[in-house]
């Protein structure tokens, strides 16, 4: 059975998908990958239509660089998928069981990295392409760490808050054996924030009998938690967005889709460059002022309110015609897939920055480069926020710190350093910087896999 026909089954019994596949064996499974996006993309879920798409990207990256089919198959499997039952009691007494999922993706350049993601759609193809997409990324931007992603297929808002407490530590001791400083290093992700990483941080430590501020990052600051990690994706986000704008950021019109920890920082950091942020959304609703929003004040209307929606500095627009507004700058800081196929010849946006892992599927892509709208790769894009996570883990080893103004210079090399490889590589192969950056990521794992050789 393919990896394909095993998702198939999974999520939609008896449908095919009409790709046209190249398929890597391997003696226990082989991976099928689409060279074209699925004629019936919509029909699969969306942790599969992102699974396809990262294995899209791969194999066009493998194509230019040669690799051979054996290297291929290694990269496109993961080193290790866990899933995991999660019993939780409910506040009423009763027992609910959520699935939990752990995909060390790679760990050839160093220990596995990357997020936990709560969101109820979450599944194992989606947290296997987080987990690919975090190994090019580190890769990349030339940090020691392979990639991993975590997730929990639970609404966070469903849950009170000693009910989150449960969940979290139980998920956390299920995937115990894999985690750990030199091992595997979570983070928080969508549905997760430094209380989740602090809950994380206890509970390991209390197993290992002391205290281990290095199995997680994005801590909060008492318990080992870097100065600048908090906004530290969004600070990235703005350096590739100010590195890809051609001419000034002065007056330069933003939108923005996801208004939480990544959406909501960078629409500050945009406007702190001088944009003007007229839009954003989030799962609540959208909300427009062409004459600029002020997104500080708009911050603490979601703070109290639990969302944009009802904002009354502007008016309300649908989640779709957020991404279709004309804009200069796009940041999509939410979820996989929201600019496809169906509405990518509708985007007006110049750039499209991606906060957000996946926001573009193969197929839009390439809409979007024939219409000439530049994207900021997520890869690269968002990588400010592993950068600081790695600064976070450093000090933690070393139990010391860096003040805030360190951390930023740290960052700010590496995004630019990154973003300025992504773009000579572009022009030089005549690629798109999505193509780029994972001719860069995919062929730095591929060198460390051809030097270290293959056991035994
Ligand atoms: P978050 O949970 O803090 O915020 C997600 C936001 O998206 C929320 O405001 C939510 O309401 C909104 N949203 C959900 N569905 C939406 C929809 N259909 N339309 C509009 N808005 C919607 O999550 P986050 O940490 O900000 O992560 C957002 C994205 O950034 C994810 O793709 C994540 O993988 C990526 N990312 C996060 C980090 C990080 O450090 N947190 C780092 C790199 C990449």
């Amino acid at each position: 059975m393919t990896l394909r026909d095993y998702a198939d089954h999974n999520n939609n019994p008896g449908q095919g998908n009409g790709a046209l596949p190249a398929v890597w064996r391997t003696p226990f499974m082989s991976i099928t990958v689409p060279s074209t996006t699925p004629a019936t993309t919509s029909l699969l879920s969306p942790g599969r239509q992102a699974l396809d798409s990262a294995l899209f990207q791969l194999d066009q990256a493998a194509d230019r660089l040669g690799l051979d089919d054996g290297l291929r198959t290694m990269l496109a499997t993961p080193r290790r998928s866990l899933t995991v039952a999660v019993p939780v009691r409910r506040e009423d007494g009763r027992m609910d069981v959520v699935q939990g999922f752990r995909v060390q993706h790679n760990i050839t350049r160093g220990p596995a990295k990357g997020g936990i993601r709560f969101h109820p759609s979450t599944d194992i193809h989606e947290v296997t392409a987080l987990a690919m997409w975090m190994t090019w990324k580190c890769a990349l931007v030339g940090i020691p760490y392979g990639g991993a992603k975590g997730g929990v297929a639970v609404d966070p808002a469903s849950l009170t808050t000693r009910e989150l407490e449960r969940v979290t530590r139980r998920y956390v001791n299920e995937i115990l054996p894999i985690i750990g400083p030199e091992r595997d290093i979570p983070a928080p992700d969508v549905g997760t924030d430094e209380q989740t990483m602090a809950w994380i941080m206890d509970t390991y430590s209390v197993n290992a009998g002391y205290s281990v501020p290095g199995v997680v990052t994005g801590k909060p600051m008492t318990l080992g938690g870097s100065l600048g990690r908090a906004g530290s994706t969004s600070r990235g986000v703005q350096i590739a967005a100010l590195k890809a704008l051609p001419g000034s950021p002065e007056g330069r019109t933003v939108a923005v889709q996801g208004f939480g920890k990544v959406g909501a920082p960078a629409a500050r950091y945009l406007a702190d460059a001088g944009c003007r942020v007229v839009a954003v959304s989030d799962v609540t609703g959208a909300v427009v002022n062409t004459s600029g929003l002020d997104v500080d004040d708009l911050r603490a209307w979601v703070a109290e309110t639990g969302g944009v929606y009802g904002y009354r500095r502007a008016d309300a627009l649908t989640h779709a015609e957020l991404l279709e507004l004309d804009v200069d700058i796009l940041v999509p800081a939410a979820l996989e897939g929201v600019i496809n196929e169906e509405n990518a010849s509708r985007v007006r946006a110049r750039l499209v920055v991606e906060g957000a892992n996946g926001p573009t599927t193969p197929e839009a892509d390439r809409i979007l480069a024939d219409a000439g709208v530049t994207v900021v790769p997520d890869i690269l894009a968002n990588a400010g926020g592993v950068i600081v996570s790695y600064l976070e883990w450093v000090q933690n080893l070393q139990a010391h710190s860096w003040s805030a103004a360190e951390v930023d210079m740290k960052l700010r090399d590496l995004m630019e350093q990154s973003y300025d490889a992504v773009a000579e590589t572009a022009a030089s192969q005549g690629v798109t910087l999505r193509q780029a950056a994972h001719l860069i990521g995919v062929g730095r794992v591929a060198e460390a896999h051809r030097l270290r050789g293959l056991y035994p």
